[in-house]
Formats: C-alpha cells, structure tokens, sequence
C-alpha cells in the first residue's frame, strides 16, 4: 500500500520517515562536544541539503516526463520515477543530485567560509556544516559503488559501453571497490566507513547473487521449453550450461532433472539415471519424472498409477507439463485421465490439468479424448 506524502513541493511529493531524523541526529552527535544549538542547526542544514539534493533529481525526472516521488529515510533519501529511462538520461539525472547540492549550498557556503566576512564563532560552524554535508556528502555520494549516484552513473556507462550489461559490470566493480575502501577505513580507523563499506559490499553481492538466480531460471524455462518442443539436444546443452555456472539447490536439482528428461526421451534412461545420481545424488526427481521413467522401462501399470498420483497430488510446477507429454508420448495419457477420475475431486480436476497439458504440448487428439471423458461426467 502506498503511503500518503506528508509535504509537496512544486508538485513533487515528499515522503520524510522519522527514521531520517534519528540517523541525522546520530551522524551529528559529537559526544565530547554534545552542543544544543549545533546539533540543531545541523538537523535542520542536513534535512535542507538532502531535499536539494533529491530535489534536483526529481527536476531531471520530469525535465524526462517522469513523475518523480521523493522519500528521506534513515539512509538519506531517495527519488523514485515510474518509467525507463536511456543511460545517457539516467547519466543525467544521477548526477543532477550531487550537483544541485554542490551548486545550489556547498559552492556558496565554501565561498562564504574561505572569503572571511564571517566573525562568530557560531556563523562559522554552521557555515562549516553546510560545507561539509553539501561537499563533503556530495563527492562521497560521487564514488562508482551503487546504490550511490557515483555507481548508478558508473552502471549507465559500463551499459553504454557493454550493451545492457553496466548492472553487473557495476555491481562488481562496486564490490571490489567497497572491499578496498573498507580495508583503508580499517586502517585509519574510521568505523562509520568500515560499516558503510560492508553494508555496500553486501548490497551488491546479494543483488548480484539475485539476478544470478534469475538468469538460470530464465535458462532453465528455456530448456523446459526446448523439450515440451521435443528439441532435446537443445535443451541437453541448455542445462550443460546452467550446469556449467554450478548451481545450487532447487536450481541444480531441476536443471539435473531436466538434463535427465532429456536423456530419458532420448531412448537413454541408464544414461538419464546416471545424470541423477551424478548431478544431484541427494535431490528427489519428480513423481512425473519417476512416472515417466516407468513408463520408458515398459512398466506400464506402474507409470500410469505414479503418473496419475503425480498430477493430483505434486505441487504445481513445470514437471507436470514434462508428465503429461511422457503420458501421451507413451500412448497412455487416456490410462492416466481415466485412473485419476478413479481418484475423486482432485482428481477430476487434475484431468482437466492434463487436457490443459496436453493442448498445450500439441497433442490435441490426446486432449479432445481427455475433454470427452470429462464431459461424460
Ligand atoms: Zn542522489
């Protein structure tokens, strides 16, 4: 559910969560010096100096047709726009942040701190906090590690240099460059920089351990997809592949069970057993895939109750599709629809599932047969 903004400024909606406050208070805290007035006044420069900030992305969003929503939480902030936008566009409004910030307060306040008209002390220090928060928080928000701006320009790049490939490029470039600037924060014994360096670190290797997952996944639908089409050297090379980039888990036993499917329909099944027990020794295939392997070995009886088991009762997955065509493929897809109206309710609805299957795969008079069974009913 979308939060209501608490605040709009040239129609661009502001969201402030008390979390910002808390970390701003914290950052400004000088526990050997704790002054009111000071940590006031750097409350207030910190709030203005983000809201410049962000504000000046969300300019550059709708200077794009953007609409942009900005949000300042306990990280600093963040301006989100619904829409894509070109490398060189997201070029532009990564840095149009930073730079705000830098022109709008930082450049004038270092002006106004270097050229001397100050007299207080207190001017002075608040004039010093502008600085600090305005430049020294803008170049460190320049480096090339995402989430920063720094990296998100460094990610539009490497996209126009690799063609489509910056996030992984800035991802790990992002990792490594943590790692070394936590080490140096280690060594000068800055902690607010080794825990920064780690949070960025970690970002980075689960957003890049995430998008791992993805890709194989997207492989494997593929794979399952060559051998729904019976192009079963295809898809064998496709879970060579995923196999190749060792996987782990869920992934790994699906991409074995799919390589075995592959033999198995290819007239190999001590070649599939083999691609189990090497692949995945402690993964557990599929009921369809055991059904079909029955049905391979000629046990029919045997494949067709398991197969029929398998459909009612399996969790919903891509093994039934698999299920299905070995059903038909075999010549017993009207044994398993007939076996599973045997089974009741969950049966009769895992028949439908079966037509739905087999239409799918392009066995339609398989399917029609199904459909009729059903409709005696
Ligand atoms: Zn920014």
């Amino acid at each position: 559910m979308a939060r209501r903004s608490q605040l709009t400024i040239a129609g661009i909606p502001v969201r402030v969560e008390p979390t910002f406050f808390v970390i701003i208070a914290l950052l400004g805290v000088n526990p050997l010096d704790p002054e009111p007035l000071f940590i006031g006044t750097w409350i207030a420069i910190a709030f203005v100096s983000v809201l410049v900030h962000e504000l000046g992305h969300a300019v550059a969003f709708r200077i794009y047709g953007i609409r942009p929503s900005i949000t300042l939480h306990g990280f600093g902030g963040l301006t989100a726009g619904n829409g894509a936008l070109s490398p060189a566009r997201r070029i532009v409004v990564s840095l149009t942040g930073p730079l705000s910030a830098l022109a709008v307060l930082g450049l004038p306040a270092l002006w106004l701190d270097r050229s001397g008209v100050l007299s207080s002390v207190e001017a002075r220090t608040i004039v010093s906090q502008v600085v600090w928060i305005n430049i020294g928080w803008s170049l460190l928000n320049l480096l090339p590690i995402l989430p920063l701006d720094g990296g998100r320009v460094f990610a539009a790049v490497a996209d126009l240099l690799t063609g489509g490939r910056g996030r992984r490029v800035a991802e790990v470039f992002s990792v490594a460059l943590a790692a070394v600037l936590g080490i140096w924060a280690f060594r000068s014994g800055l902690v607010l920089g080794v825990v920064l360096a780690a949070m960025f670190a970690a970002m980075n290797l689960s957003s890049r351990a995430r998008a791992r997952s993805d890709e194989l996944a997207a492989q494997l639908q593929d794979a399952h997809r060559l051998l729904l089409a019976h192009r079963l050297e295809d898809a064998e090379e496709v879970v060579q592949r995923v196999l190749a980039s060792r996987p782990a888990g869920d992934t790994l036993a699906w991409a074995v069970e799919l390589g075995a499917w592959a033999r198995l329909w290819r007239g190999d099944p001590a070649g599939a057993d083999l691609v189990l027990r090497r692949g995945a020794p402690t993964a557990v295939p599929s009921h369809c895939y055991r059904a079909a392997e029955a049905l391979a070995a000629g046990r029919t009886d045997e494949g067709v109750a398991l197969m029929a088991w398998a459909l009612a009762n399996e969790p919903p997955g891509p093994a039934k599709s698999l299920g299905a065509v070995a059903a038909a493929g075999s010549g017993q897809a009207m044994a398993v629809a007939r076996e599973l109206l045997l089974i009741g309710p969950q049966g009769v609805q895992a028949a439908g599932l079966l037509r739905q299957l087999l239409e799918h795969a392009g066995y339609r008079a398989e399917a029609l047969s199904v459909g009729q069974l059903l409709a005696r009913l």
